[in-house]
């Protein structure tokens, strides 16, 4: 199904306002990710689809051609999955899995059919009868991701499915979720506050600051094509280059720069992989930090702006803390955006 938010909007009673006027559209099948840091609004967002929090007046929530704005949860048919999966701990995967048909009241026949196929589906066969206390976390993470999806809910909402997992088992389960929904064929929202999860996961993403989603795009408009400073931070940690400018060029502390355009009133934001250590470069400065990272070297730069800058350096070998060197960047690598105007 499709899913269209307008004008969706929350204040909570003490007067908080969580969710600013809101226009959100999700196409039949795609996985779109609200991604934002902690408090922008993402769980509240997530609710209102799912029907677990009222909007304000005159917000409207359309799943295709049904305004479910005023159906309570149970009405609207959506597969929740949380941080905190709320399994039950002592009863098997599948009775875990097929506790939700059994509340619908289908057949047993039915119910066996279908917890068989998301069992199945999550490869989680090996593990029907175990409990729920003898699974590793990324197991219990897909039997929750099994219950959710066994009723053939019309969406499926997702909320930080992976935060109680340590980071290693994250990195793998986040791709192993990237195909299980896509096997699913569902249309899904995944709230989450790591960028690499949300690009790894998403069709497009929402990105969300304070109460507003800033920019929706895929991955790779948001990375390539961020309209503010924030989102130019978030999504691949994008550096502003603070100095002054002069009609095409920026003067910075350790040299001057070309700009793709007038730099007057906007920031210059660079990505660590166009800040290219070379003996041509304009540019000045002293090596802080060095970190091997396997394929390429991480290196911390002071002296060219106020902050330290970072180059991801692919050579064979890497300048020594303490060097001097000279760095290149390629004026069409350069962004120029409008200051500060995502500052609520
Ligand atoms: P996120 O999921 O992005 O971390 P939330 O949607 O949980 O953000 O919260 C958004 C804002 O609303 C935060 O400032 C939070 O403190 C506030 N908030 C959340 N729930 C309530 C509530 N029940 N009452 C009042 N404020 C709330
Ligand atoms: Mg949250």
């Amino acid at each position: 199904m499709t899913l269209r938010l307008t004008h969706t909007a929350k204040t909570y009673p003490d007067g908080t306002k969580a969710l600013l006027p809101t226009e959100l559209s999700v196409g039949k099948g795609e996985i779109v990710s609200l991604l934002g840091p902690s408090g922008c609004g993402k769980t509240t967002l997530l609710r209102i689809i799912a029907g677990l929090e009222t909007p304000d007046a005159g917000s409207e929530i359309w799943f295709d051609n049904d305004n479910v704005t005023p159906l309570p949860v149970e009405r609207r048919q959506v597969g929740m999955v949380f941080q905190s999966y709320a399994l039950f701990p002592n009863m098997s995967v599948r009775a875990n899995i097929g506790y939700g048909l059994k509340m619908q009241q289908l057949p047993k026949s039915e119910i066996e059919a279908r917890v068989t196929e998301v069992l199945d589906m999550c490869q989680l066969q090996p593990f029907a009868a175990r409990a729920i206390t003898a699974l590793s976390g990324g197991q219990r993470q897909r039997v929750a991701l099994a219950r959710a999806i066994a009723p053939r809910p019309r969406m499926l909402l997702l909320d930080e499915p992976l935060s109680a997992l340590d980071a290693s088992l994250r990195g793998t389960l986040r791709e192993e979720l990237a195909v299980l929904l896509r096997e699913f064929d569902i249309t899904a929202i995944f709230v989450t506050h790591d960028q690499d999860e949300a690009m790894a996961i998403a069709d497009r993403v929402a990105v969300m600051c304070h109460g507003r989603v800033l920019q929706t795009g895929t991955p790779e408009e948001l990375y390539r094509n961020p309209k503010s400073p924030f989102v130019a931070g978030f999504v691949g940690n994008a550096m502003s280059l603070r100095g002054k400018a002069d009609g095409t060029t920026l003067y910075l502390d350790g040299g001057a720069l070309t700009l793709p355009a007038r730099g007057e009133g906007q920031t210059v934001f660079v990505r660590a992989e166009d800040v290219c250590i070379g003996d041509d470069g304009p540019l000045r400065g002293k090596v802080e930090t060095v970190t091997f990272l396997g394929t390429h070297y991480k290196i911390g730069i002071s002296g060219i702006t106020p902050d330290t800058i970072a180059s991801i350096h692919a050579g064979q070998s890497a300048p020594k803390v303490g060097d001097m060197i000279n760095v290149a960047i390629k004026p069409e690598t350069l962004m120029l955006l409008p200051q500060e105007v995502d500052v609520a």
